[in-house]
């Protein structure tokens, strides 16, 4: 159905962007037949390493020309198989596009190209006082177009927001090759339709991002940590509840559960406090002002004990910072310590639905026999679900596993919410799109991509389920 890669067309790829710019030796492209997906993998038949949007606009149009798939890849961080080039074909990494173009003060944006590290980006606005707030978990390693693509989201979404409340401006290269340009250093513009926010979140459906405006915000000088340890987890979501009723809003209010708290300190083989509680928050405040600052920590404190905390332990500089967080940051690695065979799901509710889901949760995986540890962002009810393989077998892991994942989705969507919150539906999760959108909804969604790419070059086998 899709033409094969042949010598007339790398030749051609490498008239376009130079010949040290495309590999097609199998070892070489390795690193591009897989994303973060454990066990998800398939081969390019080239990768192309394109400089600029013309030179990635040359690739689709012969792409196009010739029906030849083309997948996009950023950083290859995902987790639902995105930049896995399903069928082949031309997988195209905007890795050499990394230039932090303007960092403007006085409009308070950022101009970048989409090869741009995210923590990268954060370290250059935050040496010149300015602050990105999104954050994904993956920043030192992704790149800022990958998270447009996937509207990638982060602990600081309580307060902040996820990657779609920063885009004011993008350059998109078509799968056609024409090149727009979408909006601009503009906080006002509702000229049209908003293809911007059509583009966040499309996972290299619609085309490819080649530039990007941000909105930036003041740094924030003063930030105080928490971790507060509970012996029931009913007791640390009332506190979140009740925090915000506060009309305290912190920056970030994580949650993990002791299971995947001790699976950190085996990685680790360091231990981490109040490790036996059932469940841990770990609570972010940032503010200008250090005065009102100290406040809302003593209300935060004050309302977190009241609620029955085991404690709060509390850090105000960087090093006691980076040992509160080190267990939440190194989870995904502990899981795949624990079990080298796991999948993560990254479900979405009400932040009131916590506990019920999370009861749903334990209650799922003790009757089907699959161990589930979960841990995310309580603030925002994005809950990672991670289930283990360990030593089931083959057979047994895949049906308990499709069994957890429709129990799962039937809970989370019965409780008002949705199948991925940040990860994105990409191949890993295509076939449970008619769970969440009914016919029409599909059907319209189907035809925004006939619209935008009416050969289906690019990156095919995304988002839909197979027709
Ligand atoms: C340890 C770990 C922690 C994570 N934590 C978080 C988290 O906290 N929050 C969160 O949201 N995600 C998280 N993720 C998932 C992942 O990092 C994000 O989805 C991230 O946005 C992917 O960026 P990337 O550059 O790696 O994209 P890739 O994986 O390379 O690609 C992702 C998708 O974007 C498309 N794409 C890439 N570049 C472009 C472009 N220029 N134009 C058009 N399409 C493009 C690809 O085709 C693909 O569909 C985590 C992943 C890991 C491994």
């Amino acid at each position: 159905m899709y033409a094969r890669v042949d010598r007339q067309v790398i030749a051609r790829l490498q008239e376009i962007v130079g010949a040290a710019h495309v590999l097609s030796a199998r070892e070489e492209m390795e690193p591009y037949s897989h994303d973060e997906v454990p066990e998800l993998r398939a081969w390019p038949e080239v990768v192309v390493k394109p400089g600029s949007a013309a030179e990635v606009a040359e690739i689709l149009r012969l792409a196009n020309e010739r029906h030849i798939p083309v997948t996009p890849r950023g950083g290859g961080q995902g987790l639902s198989g995105g930049a896995v080039p399903i069928y082949g074909g031309i997988v195209l990494s905007v890795e050499r596009m990394n230039r932090i173009l303007e960092i403007d003060h006085r409009n308070l944006m950022v101009t970048v190209e989409p090869g741009v590290i995210t923590g990268d980006l954060h370290r250059a606005v935050e040496a010149e006082g300015l602050f990105y707030p999104p954050d994904p978990a993956s920043l030192d390693s992704c790149f800022i177009g990958g998270n447009i693509a996937e509207g990638a989201g982060g602990p600081r979404a309580v307060k902040y927001g996820t990657t779609k409340d920063y885009v004011c401006g993008l350059e998109v290269v078509l799968p056609t090759g024409e090149i727009i340009s979408l909006g601009g250093k503009l906080v006002k513009d509702v000229a049209g339709y908003n293809l911007i926010q059509l583009m966040v979140g499309s996972e290299g459906t619609l085309g490819i991002v080649t530039k990007i405006i941000l909105r930036l915000l003041p740094l924030p000088r003063a930030q105080v940590d928490l971790l507060v340890p509970f012996d029931d987890f009913g007791k640390a979501a009332d506190t979140v509840a009740d925090i915000i009723a506060h009309c305290v809003v912190p920056t970030a209010i994580e949650f993990m559960e002791r299971e995947a708290v001790q699976a950190c300190e085996r990685l680790l083989k360091k231990e981490v406090p109040f490790s036996d509680a059932e469940a841990h928050l770990l609570i972010q405040l940032t503010g200008q002002h250090e005065e009102a600052l100290e406040a809302e920590l003593d209300e935060v404190g004050e309302l977190c004990l009241e609620h029955g905390a085991l404690d709060v332990l509390v850090a105000q500089d960087r090093p006691t910072r980076d040992r509160l967080w080190e267990a939440r940051r190194m989870i995904l690695e502990a899981l795949n310590h624990e079990s080298p065979v796991n999948h993560t799901e990254d479900v979405s509710v009400p932040r009131s639905e916590i506990p019920a889901l999370l009861k749903g949760v334990h209650e799922l995986s003790r009757r089907l026999g699959i161990r589930a540890l979960s841990f995310g962002h309580a603030g925002d009810g994005n809950v990672h679900v991670n289930f283990l393989k360990d030593d089931l077998s083959e057979e047994e892991w895949r049906e308990r596993l499709r069994q957890a994942q429709e129990e799962l989705y039937r809970l989370t969507l019965a409780l008002g919410g949705t199948i991925t919150g940040e990860h994105g539906i990409g191949s890993t999760r295509r076939e449970f799109l008619s769970r969440i959108f009914d016919e029409t909804t599909i059907t319209l969604m189907r035809r925004i991509k006939d619209a935008f790419d009416p050969n289906h070059i690019l990156n095919p086998g995304k988002i839909f389920p197979e027709e």
